[in-house]
């Protein structure tokens, strides 16, 4: 284990996210390969760690003014053990070859715990969409697509959204790819409802998570009803994070974006929701407008000088970060204890740092890391490929029953594998081992490939 860390870190020495990423599974599945000599006489975990393929690209596009912009495309591939790739796409200023690989090598395991058959991957751009026109995302996104649509297929890799990809740039991604290939396939997903996409898709991420926080909570016979949560965020993961505590009974007393955050003491209710939704998602505006609303609530600006964020020191009883990776560190972990907080959920990918999860887990805060916990949005793509496949749709209540049924097979798994160890009630590990072994045992079948 160590001398692979220590190739990725020679290979690779500025992929910070990356070796996070690698660090932390390796430190949970060590048992594993005591146990099976035979993954190590395979190389297994030296494989798992190189991207089968990765792509970058050129994205030259010209702005509303006329002036052109050129950024950096990635589609990183890097697993196919069990099925096509698929993972999200993300366009943001921060994107860098790191994060990608990070999120595509999380995403391998997450996917091998939905119990569908998909590989992973993740890609991206470091272009940014804020302020942007919607002219000028389309040109952005056809201009991607003019180059990604070579590499995918709905039998090679499936892309779908995730940070500043929604459902608009999935259209304009799609109609673009449809275009040069003159076939309408399921190629991507989170596509709208009118030309193959799911219900429930866009709920999906935020609902497993909070289907994963209650089940955590019902295993220690608890129920969300009457919980103070605290999230961060406010994009797809964070609105249906909201949407299902709010139904289930619990108490949402903040939202986030990157400018700050809102803290509503009465409760962010379903009426408030949507008012954040149409904010958000089509005036795209910035969270702290909340406040005008409704000022009772209070909106408090992003600092990032002080190291540590004010969000996270509300009295509560639940915490889920669905913003960002590396949004919650140490000094946000001891902030929640002392504020109450008894369970952490992830929704978003690796936002607490590993100096934060190692407290949790000291403490005896329950911890549900986001492999597992917001699995349910690549869960629903794959259920979409196969309504696309089948040309045919299912009713909302039968993807949501799907998607409900896939949360408690979860978190049931991630109790079973880290039990085999003698590790109960770890999520992390069982996580950690439950996607492992299963991608593990496909690369052992497939010969060296
Ligand atoms: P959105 O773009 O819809 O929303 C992202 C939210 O996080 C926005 O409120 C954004 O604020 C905030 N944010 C982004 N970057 C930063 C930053 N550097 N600092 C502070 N706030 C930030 O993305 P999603 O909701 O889709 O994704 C959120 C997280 O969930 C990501 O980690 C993603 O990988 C993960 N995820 C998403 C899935 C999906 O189905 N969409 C599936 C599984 C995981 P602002 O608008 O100011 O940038």
């Amino acid at each position: 284990m160590d001398e692979v860390l220590a190739t990725i870190l020679r290979r690779d020495p500025e992929q910070r996210e990356f070796h996070q990423a690698v660090g932390e599974l390796l430190a949970t599945i060590r048992p594993v390969l005591d146990r099976h000599p035979e993954y190590r006489r395979h190389a297994v975990v030296e494989r798992l760690v190189e991207p089968e393929r990765m792509i970058m690209f050129r994205v030259p596009w010209m702005d509303d003014q006329g002036a052109i912009h050129v950024n950096r495309g990635y589609r990183v591939e890097m697993n196919s053990a069990i099925g096509p790739y698929k993972g999200g796409l993300r366009f943001h200023p921060s994107v860098n070859l790191s994060i990608i690989k990070f999120l595509a090598f999380e995403q391998v395991f997450k996917n091998s715990l939905t119990t569908l058959a998909m590989g992973g991957a993740k890609g991206g751009a470091d272009f940014d969409p804020k302020g942007r026109s919607d002219a000028e995302i389309m040109r952005f996104c056809q201009a991607f697509m003019a180059e990604l649509f070579r590499h995918i297929g709905e039998d090679t890799d499936v892309p779908a959204g995730d940070i500043g990809v929604g459902a608009r740039e999935i259209g304009y991604l799609f109609g673009m790819y449809k275009k040069l290939q003159n076939k309408f396939t399921g190629v991507l997903t989170g596509k709208g409802l009118a030309w193959g996409g799911s219900l429930i898709r866009p709920e999906a991420t935020g609902y497993g998570v909070v289907y994963f926080t209650a089940a955590m909570l019902a295993h220690r016979g608890e129920t969300l009803a009457g919980k103070r949560c605290l999230v961060s965020g406010s994009g797809n993961v964070a609105q249906f994070v909201a949407e299902k505590i709010v139904q289930m009974g619990g108490t949402v007393l903040s939202l986030s974006d990157s400018s700050g955050h809102i803290y509503d003491e009465e409760g962010i209710d379903a009426s408030k929701l949507e008012f954040i939704k149409t904010l958000k998602n089509i005036h795209r505006g910035r969270i702290g407008e909340y406040s005008e609303r409704y000022p009772h609530a209070l909106y408090v600006a992003a600092n990032p000088t002080l190291g540590w964020n004010p969000l996270w020191r509300y009295p509560a009883d639940c915490a889920l970060p669905a913003a960002t990776q590396n949004e919650l560190n140490l000094a946000d972990a001891q902030h929640l204890a002392a504020a109450g907080v008894r369970l952490v959920c992830e929704g978003a990918n690796m936002p607490s740092t590993p100096e934060a999860i190692a407290f949790f887990r000291d403490q005896g805060i329950l911890f549900g890391p986001a492999k597992a916990a917001n699995a349910g949005g690549v869960a629903v793509s794959g259920l979409e490929m196969a309504q696309d496949a089948m040309r045919i749709s299912w009713s909302r209540e039968e993807v949501e029953g799907r998607l409900r049924a896939i949360m408690h097979t979860i978190h049931r798994t991630c109790l079973e594998a880290a039990a085999a160890y003698g590790l109960e009630g770890d999520y992390l590990a069982g996580a950690n081992i439950a996607g492992f072994v299963k991608v593990a045992d496909a690369m052992l079948d497939q010969g060296l490939v």
